[in-house]
């Protein structure tokens, strides 16, 4: 039995035992490691923290990492949506009519974004037609 320390995306900590280090392994990429704080499945093994003694600034410490993490992903989708604005042009909530009409060649090929509701999306890919969906959340600088 190998005991590990774990922590879910929302930074909760709990420790679980594992037969061996290859279920823990499986059951990792299969997603059955479930947070039993708030029930999340991002789980990952917490990081090692060797010189730290205390259990209060472990915890602290992977707050600051999560953070860390946060942010550089918000850094990574505030640079693809200035690359999407200066290189597709909005279309608004006709999206999904835009991007069959191009796939259906009954209008100019080229790149757009704008919204569209799940029910579209699911349509869209029910059709084959080529889009990515991409986290946008309002600006909170600039
Ligand atoms: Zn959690």
């Amino acid at each position: 039995m190998i005991l590990y320390q774990l922590a879910c995306t929302n930074a909760h900590q709990f420790e679980a035992w594992f037969r061996n280090i290859a279920t823990y392994d499986a059951q990792s990429a299969a997603g059955d490691i479930m947070c039993p704080f708030c029930g999340s499945t991002g789980v990952t093994k917490a990081p090692m923290a060797p010189n730290v003694a205390t259990g209060v600034y472990k915890g602290v410490t992977t707050e600051t990492r999560a953070r860390e993490v946060a942010e550089q992903i918000m850094r990574a989708v505030r640079r693809l949506h200035r690359h999407v604005e200066e290189n597709c042009e909005y279309v608004g909530d006709r999206f999904a009519e835009e991007a069959r009409s191009i796939h259906f060649g009954e209008t100019e090929e080229r790149d757009i974004y704008g919204e569209a509701t799940d029910q579209e999306a699911t349509e869209l890919d029910e059709e084959g037609i080529e889009f990515h969906r991409i986290p946008w959340t309002p600006r909170r600088d600039s």
